[in-house]
């Protein structure tokens, strides 16, 4: 008997298997419009659709967001992100938000919001599932965990969102530190606070700096005020 041909040509049914090619960080590339988020257990890969142009989770993880990091109370620094299981080095996480001229962003959400390209804005404030959003600054005495990637939104979208990744692997409960002034002095800004030179805590230690590198400087034409 002949075998019988399940797809048509053309017509492949939605339910089918898509085998997505993973980068080294077990998540799928992000042009390939399937969503990066990935399993706090096993480390695997969601994969479905992603929910809207320029964000790259599915609609469960835009709402969730990725189940791999994992909020938490700081003493000092109000909500922090820390990593959920041992993530590996270039671990990808995206900044989304929603996409608004900087003239319609208030004065108090401009505190919030982040600076992309052309007055243009991300107002991550309204998306709980935009969990980049909770990351602390480094202090005086550590460096950023995550790095920004070049900016890159079509911007025909309602939202838009800025890639950064791991630049080392960090260890489980590790805080995903990111900086949002382009130069250290910029970021000790941030901790005028007398006594607090840390965010790093014991329980969700921050990547310490050890040379002069400054792994989260926002890429050229861009900056990150907040
Ligand atoms: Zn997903």
């Amino acid at each position: 008997m002949a075998p019988r041909i399940a797809a048509r040509k053309g017509k492949m049914p939605r339910t089918s298997v898509v085998k997505h090619k993973l980068t080294n960080s077990g998540q799928p590339f992000i042009s390939s419009g399937a969503c990066i988020a990935t399993s706090r257990t096993t480390g695997k890969a969601c994969c479905r659709d992603v929910g809207a142009v320029d964000v790259p989770y599915c609609r469960q993880h835009m709402a969730t967001g990725d189940p791999s990091f994992r909020v938490v109370k700081h003493p000092k620094a109000g909500k922090v992100l820390v990593a959920a299981r041992q993530l590996p080095k270039g671990y990808k996480l995206a900044l989304w938000g929603m996409r608004k001229p900087k003239k319609s962003v208030s004065k108090k959400a401009q505190e919030w919001a982040f600076d992309i390209l052309n007055g243009w804005m991300l107002d991550p404030t309204s998306c709980r599932g935009s969990l980049a959003q909770f990351c602390a600054c480094p202090g005086p005495s550590e460096v950023a965990a995550i790095a920004a990637m070049p900016l890159k939104c079509s911007g025909k979208g309602k939202f838009g969102s800025w890639m950064f990744r791991t630049c080392n692997r960090l260890p489980r409960n590790w805080q995903l530190t990111m900086a949002y002034g382009d130069t250290s002095r910029q970021m000790d800004h941030f901790f005028k606070e007398p006594g607090t030179k840390t965010t790093s805590g014991a329980r969700h230690p921050a990547c310490r700096r050890r040379h002069k590198a400054l792994s989260g400087r926002a890429p050229e034409g861009c900056s990150l005020s907040r």
